[in-house]
């Protein structure tokens, strides 16, 4: 199988870019394809902006979605984002690898997804209408893809456990995991995270790295986290709400939108 890994760390001797490697070693060892992206060491480009967009008149305002529909048709989108979407169909699987940074990826990384995720690629896809909302949330571009993240985390497990103050993990990587990853289509398999990655010590950082490598023989196999289809009739048009028949109405927040286990 094909796989493309993300990293974004700007030291290439961190430890979450140690973790990449064990997780690409182990692909390749068990025959996969496996692609790179470091985000730092390419210099990606993380703002957009106009120059994301060389076809827009110098007079036109920018509206990034229209500009974005606009080069994506007319494929004029820069080369830096036209070879990472064709990186992304290329792979059977995409993998995140980064150190939660106030709650959520560093900069770097949310610009690759603001700038490769163009409309019509990850978002505006497919029919909207009265009675069809597009293709997203388990269906589009991505679809019959699988997406992992790879992170790094400061706290300790208990602090992003179900009552830790920081708030549960599944919570804080959901806008990750639903808004980016599900959107487009991918299958979301449960998170790798590597708590109280600051005090990692060689007994520890040997643990970390043989329970990752264990996530990625099973990159394939490992159920995705049920999230609810779009498509699938759960949901009311347009309102976007969960039926009150598909799902108990007391039922709200982020886990409202897991299929019960
Ligand atoms: P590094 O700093 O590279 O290394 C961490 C430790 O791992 C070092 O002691 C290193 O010696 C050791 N190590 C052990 N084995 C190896 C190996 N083989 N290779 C490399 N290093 C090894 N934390 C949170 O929990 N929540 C937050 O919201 C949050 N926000 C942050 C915001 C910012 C801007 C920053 C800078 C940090 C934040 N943190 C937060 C902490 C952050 O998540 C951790 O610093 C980070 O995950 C550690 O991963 P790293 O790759 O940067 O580790």
């Amino acid at each position: 199988m094909k796989i493309l890994v993300i990293s974004a760390h700007p030291e290439p001797a961190s430890l979450i870019h140690a973790l990449r490697d064990v997780a690409v070693t182990t692909l390749h060892a068990d025959g996969h394809e496996v692609r790179v992206t470091d985000l730092y060491a390419a210099g990606w480009k993380s703002a957009v902006d106009r120059a994301d967009f060389p076809g827009l008149p110098d007079d036109a305002r920018l509206h990034v979605p229209a500009a974005s529909a606009e080069a994506f048709a007319a494929g004029t989108l820069t080369p830096d984002v036209v070879a990472q979407q064709a990186d992304l169909l290329w792979a059977d699987a995409l993998i995140l690898a980064f150190p939660l940074w106030w709650f959520s990826m560093p900069a770097i990384l949310k610009g690759w997804i603001d700038r490769v995720y163009a409309f019509g690629f990850a978002y505006g896809v497919g029919e909207h209408s009265e009675t069809r909302w597009g293709d997203r949330y388990g269906e589009g571009t991505l679809a019959g893809r699988r997406a992992m993240l790879v992170v790094t985390a400061g706290g300790w497990a208990s602090h992003y456990g179900p009552r830790g103050i920081n708030g549960p993990i599944d919570d804080l990587l959901f806008p990750i995991h639903h808004g980016v990853l599900f959107y487009p289509g991918l299958d979301v398999l449960p998170p790798f995270v590597a708590y109280r990655a600051d005090r990692m010590d060689d007994a520890t950082f040997a643990a970390t790295a043989e329970a990752l490598r264990k996530r990625m023989r099973t990159l394939f196999e490992t159920a995705p986290i049920p999230f609810r289809r779009q498509n699938g009739g759960d949901y009311a048009i347009p309102s976007m709400e969960l039926r009150p028949d598909a799902a108990d109405p007391h039922l709200t927040g982020f886990s409202a939108h897991r299929l019960p286990a």
